[in-house]
């Protein structure tokens, strides 16, 4: 007989067991353990078919940034099916939810390259197809001005770009590259810019950021520059266990990219639209990028939808390429979709209307004292780091030698799955942090209810 807790034969979790392909699953496992289904959401909770409640410390995957409910995202959807339910926007073909969301992201983006406004905003469907398209929209540059071995892309370890064949080249993660045949060739990667964890004794961050730009020089060098397109980050690492960048590691990096005439891909699918307390993470950190990628708090998750903003000097190159090709042939079905992008206008005026950026900084503020007050000087805990409404509690046995538990104790999947039963959702990651990343409009009296769910 079945164990009493085994899914009913014919239940939505027995029906979840026998039809659907989970993604990031073990599939096994998932057999026996069967889904947690939720059902509903409200501000920052979701609820369970038992009707529990679950505070998201990651805002589903770091995307809802208005929680889960919002009338207003819901009836912006509702009119734009009703008016206009798809049209595409091949060739010469357009339509206002496109046009009005890209007047809006291009008068909002931080500066570019050089610092000059960017340019043109590209729209697809996840923050994957975004990178993607621009791993591709550099290649084609490259070959638009005449330089077609400039072509190699570098990553960072533990970099997360996405998991299609060229995005998920881009991405550092060991599990995503291991039976995928991942990175294809011309993809690299250089270290994770964590000081914690990986500075040597004494190091300051000044220093550490010297040698992670000497290390990216060193690989730009014996690649040779003639053939190495463009750099990947993202402003602060997220999925890779959110890594702060330290002291000058910007300024450097970009240094070292000018010199070589290598482009860089601010990756804002996480850090984009307030989460590190400021608009973008390019402008908390000072990054002036020449191709910028978004998708998720775009639309507070409510549709996919992302968006790649590009230089104009990218623009000159594409555009000079697609008149000698007869065409860009590049472009989704759903390239700027109109459902999703009247979500997004809606999203940002959202944003607007409660100065989301200061309402991070302020918020931020208190998630970042209450963070360091209950968990810092925790036995089991190594370092407590963040910035804006973003940041990370990372285990360890032991501070002062910042080392690791045994990975075979799995105390953060064991973190995690407590913190379900005490109702906060969470997400531990590859270096043991749990992240926290909570629907930017949480209270401060919620961000301590959240804090206490998880200890
Ligand atoms: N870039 C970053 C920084 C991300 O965090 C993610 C997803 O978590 C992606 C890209 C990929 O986005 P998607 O899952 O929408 O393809």
């Amino acid at each position: 007989t079945p164990p009493d807790d085994a899914p009913r034969f014919n239940s939505a979790a027995a029906r979840d067991i026998e039809y659907a392909l989970h993604p990031y699953t073990n599939h096994k496992a998932f057999r026996e353990s069967g889904p947690l289904i939720i059902q509903r959401g409200e501000g920052i909770r979701v609820f369970d078919d038992a009707g529990r409640d679950y505070i998201e410390s990651v805002a589903g995957l770091w995307c809802a940034s208005l929680g889960f409910a919002n009338q207003r995202l819901a009836d912006a959807a509702y009119r734009q099916m009703q008016k206009l339910p798809f049209y595409h926007a091949f060739g010469a073909r357009s339509h206002d939810p496109l046009i009005d969301l890209s007047e809006m992201l291009i008068g909002r983006a931080p500066l570019s390259s050089g610092g000059k406004p960017f340019s043109k905003v590209f729209f697809a469907n996840s923050g994957s197809e975004a990178n993607d398209s621009a791993i591709k929209m550099i290649w084609f540059f490259n070959n638009a001005i005449g330089r077609p071995a400039k072509k190699k892309i570098i990553g960072r370890v533990r970099g997360y770009h996405g998991i299609t064949v060229a995005s998920g080249s881009v991405t550092g993660q060991p599990a995503n590259h291991a039976m995928f045949d991942l990175p294809i060739a011309g993809f690299h990667h250089v270290s994770t810019p964590h000081h914690y964890g990986y500075a040597q004794p004494g190091e300051s961050e000044e220093a550490f950021a010297t040698r992670l730009a000497q290390e990216l020089e060193d690989l730009i060098l014996r690649e040779g520059p003639d053939t190495v397109a463009a750099f990947f980050a993202e402003p602060v690492m997220g999925a890779g266990g959110v890594i702060i960048p330290p002291a000058t590691y910007y300024e450097k990096v970009q240094a070292v990219l000018r010199k070589h005439d290598v482009l860089f891909v601010a990756d804002e699918v996480i850090c984009g639209f307030g989460r590190t307390g400021s608009y973008w993470g390019c402008q908390t950190f000072n990054i002036q990028p020449d191709i910028l990628t978004c998708a998720k708090q775009l639309s507070s998750a409510f549709l996919p939808i992302s968006a790649v903003m590009i230089s104009d000097r990218l623009y000159q190159g594409i555009a000079e390429g697609s008149d000698k090709a007869g065409t860009w042939a590049h472009g989704f079905t759903y390239s700027g979709h109109p459902v999703p992008a009247a979500v997004a206008i809606e999203t940002l005026k959202i944003y607007d209307e409660i100065d989301m950026p200061k309402l991070v900084a302020e918020r931020g503020a208190y998630l970042q004292r209450a963070m360091r007050e209950r968990f810092a000087d925790h036995p089991l805990v190594g370092e407590v780091r963040g910035v804006g409404m973003i940041g990370a509690i990372q285990l360890s046995p032991d501070k002062a030698s910042r080392a690791t538990f045994d990975p075979a104790r799995k105390l953060g999947t064991r973190w995690q799955a407590l913190g379900q039963e005490h109702g906060v959702m969470m997400r531990v990651l590859v270096n043991e942090s749990a992240a926290i990343s909570p629907p930017l409009i949480i209270s401060e009296a919620e961000i301590d209810t959240m804090l206490e769910r998880m200890m």
